[in-house]
């Protein structure tokens, strides 16, 4: 697979500091947004978080609710999907463990081009990471992905509510709704 860019809006990693800058333990949550083949670009719009636990995206995000969220999510028609996962790293460093490693490989499982969003709210710093598969070692490693930061569209209300739908439907499958 050839190499893609991501592209986020600057609102989104503001709000991803500043709800995980609230906490001292590691916070995680979702990424939403689409693939734009022409352009070769993962194009974030939004994201969702899980309740104050560290487990949210990891472990509490069982692969079965992954792809049922996925699938209702298409299934409305809306533009966007799961296409990633972010987790804070507070003061240790921007990097990949194992355990990020395997949870990686499930997100690449189930969306090809997933990727996940590392972020240091005490450094105010952030990558993004892929899993690619190293022939000669047969195995898979961990690698940056370039990024470009946009600002907020014009169009933001229509995509506000094409979102928020999204939104209420992920909160619901979660279990923070009823
Ligand atoms: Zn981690």
């Amino acid at each position: 697979m050839s190499d893609f860019k991501v592209s986020t809006p600057e609102q989104v990693l503001s709000e991803i500091f500043d709800l995980t800058s609230k906490s001292k333990k590691e916070v995680g949550g979702l990424l939403l947004g689409r693939f734009e083949k022409q352009k070769n670009i993962l194009s974030i719009s939004d994201h969702i978080s899980g309740p104050q636990s560290s487990s949210f995206a990891r472990v509490s995000l069982s692969d079965e609710l992954l792809v049922q969220a996925t699938a209702e999510i298409a299934e409305k028609g809306a533009n966007v999907t799961i296409i990633g996962w972010y987790h804070s790293h507070p003061g240790m460093g921007l990097f990949m463990s194992s355990v990020d490693v395997k949870t990686q490989k499930r997100y690449q499982s189930l969306f090809p081009e997933a990727v996940a969003l590392v972020v240091d709210p005490i450094k105010r710093s952030f990558k993004f990471f892929r899993l690619s598969y190293d022939d000669n070692l047969k195995k898979e490693y961990w690698k940056e992905v370039a990024y470009q930061l946009i600002e907020e569209k014009k169009s933001k209300k229509k995509k506000e509510r094409e979102i928020n739908s999204v939104f209420r439907k992920l909160k619901k499958l979660l279990g923070q709704e009823k």
